[in-house]
């Protein structure tokens, strides 16, 4: 994985040493002296990771940390805070400051690339997310929502031993939904079931952690759900398995509960966050392709589908036939009884439309009062009999407005069957040269374009 890695420490010497043996695994490496130059370089070169020293004159690690991730142009780059002494306060400060993970001076390179390699595969994740939204139809997400953790949170916590479950669970966030379980082969369930967080404890002799972990990772239900995992403070080899399996973060036993609930809550915004991203991308997406009135498809849509429809019936494949239809005298239902009831009529044509049409036609507004329906595989007698399924089954009864008002309806329509190698704007014009003629004839009827090739 190639990745640009920001490295900060005010000892020159400090920053070449952790620049040498990250170029040497192909990073590719920035660096910084203090913090000021650190923001500035963060936010110019924009890296994937930031290696922060914690001790610094002027602008220590923490304040610089604070500014980078309330920066909305770098608060999404993950942080790891290097730390000459291991001590508890300085920890719980860092995560408070939004720091991702730490480092404990002197750095060994087994767990430094473990860490690594986690934070950047979570970056890449975030980034493809956030990528794809800013350029669905869905406008940026506003940095200032509060991902917070509420009652809605869902934590599951594993391990055979009951008195560590219980303690881990004390520690939790007081909001937070906490399920302890005992039984390893309960646990996947658990997790499915709507979990935001998942704490397995590694340090038990009796079931195999990681393979659970594992699991969680490739089933599709969990693919997404962080993985907080403790372990031995001796056993790197284990920590770093679980970093490479995919475990989001490691705590170390004995477990100090004020780190795991801040580290737990970091996982928790963090799920939180890529949920709303994810939800506004298929917000955005639906928009794109979607009429809001009706629930129908857009004309953007169905355009490109009726291409597609079209140059396969050009090169040799099924037929592809079009109804134009446009309810009659729509405007005088509006001038009458109001938008809202025109609304309403719009909607109630929209399902009566989708009743009568076969499982791959694929219905559009088109605009104001105006429907299009691409029928591919059939030819000019299938398509007239759809058409007039629909006339019929709009003139048959009277719409019903929502204060019971009944309203009759009427719809005119033209279908046009796509000649070989023809144009869209062709085939839109033939069916609606139909569509004139049957308004012209007296409204409430199916007119049939001239199909004889040009
Ligand atoms: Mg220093």
């Amino acid at each position: 994985m190639s990745a640009r890695i920001l490295v900060v420490d005010d000892q020159a010497s400090n920053v070449r040493l952790l620049e040498a043996r990250l170029q040497a695994e192909y990073f590719d490496v920035c660096t910084a002296t203090s913090g000021e130059q650190a923001i500035t370089v963060a936010r110019a070169e924009q890296p994937d990771l930031i290696l922060l020293d914690v001790m610094m004159p002027v602008m220590d690690g923490y304040e610089t940390c604070a500014r980078l991730k309330d920066d909305p142009s770098t608060r999404h780059i993950p942080v790891v805070m290097v730390t000459a002494l291991d001590q508890r306060e300085d920890r719980i400060r860092g995560l408070e400051a939004g720091a991702d993970d730490f480092l404990t001076k002197p750095i060994d390179d087994v767990t430094m690339f473990a860490r690594v390699r986690s934070l950047l595969r979570l970056k890449a994740v975030l980034d493809e997310l956030r990528f794809r939204e800013s350029s669905s139809a869905m406008s940026g997400l506003s940095g200032d929502v509060h991902d917070d953790v509420d009652s809605t949170s869902r934590v599951v916590i594993v391990s055979t031993d009951p008195r560590s479950t219980a303690r881990y669970a004390a520690a939790m966030p007081v909001q937070a939904r906490v399920l302890e379980v005992h039984e390893p082969s309960a646990a996947i369930a658990a997790a499915r079931d709507a979990a935001d967080l998942l704490i397995v404890d590694l340090t038990a002799n009796d079931y195999d952690g990681l393979r659970l972990c594992a699991r969680v990772r490739s089933d599709a239900a969990t693919r997404q759900l962080p993985i907080l995992a403790i372990v031995r403070p001796d056993d790197v080899q284990d920590a770093v398995r679980a970093l490479d399996l995919g475990v989001n973060d490691i705590v170390h036993r004995p477990v100090d509960a004020g780190e795991l609930a801040a580290r737990a809550r970091t996982q928790l915004r963090r799920k939180r966050y890529a949920d709303r991203l994810r939800s506004h991308l298929d917000e955005g997406m639906e928009l794109a392709v979607t009429d809001t009135l009706t629930g129908l498809h857009n004309r953007r849509y169905i355009s490109s589908r009726l291409r597609q429809a079209m140059d396969s019936a050009s090169n040799g494949g099924a037929p592809v036939s079009l109804l134009l239809a446009d309810i009659d005298h729509f405007k005088t239902i509006n001038d009458t009884h109001g938008h809202e009831a025109g609304d309403q009529v719009l909607r109630d044509f929209s399902s009566r439309l989708l009743t009568g049409l076969r499982a791959l036609d694929l219905a559009a507004r088109f605009g104001g009062e105006e429907f299009v329906v691409v029928m591919p595989g059939a030819g000019m007698a299938e398509a007239e009999i759809a058409a007039e399924r629909l006339r019929s089954s709009v003139a048959g009864s009277d719409f019903k407005l929502g204060d019971g008002t009944k309203v009759p309806v009427t719809v005119s329509i033209g279908v046009a069957q796509a000649r070989r190698g023809e144009a869209i704007d062709s085939l839109l014009r033939r069916a609606d040269e139909a569509l004139y003629v049957a308004k012209n004839a007296g409204r409430n009827q199916v007119q049939a374009a001239d199909n004889a090739a040009a």
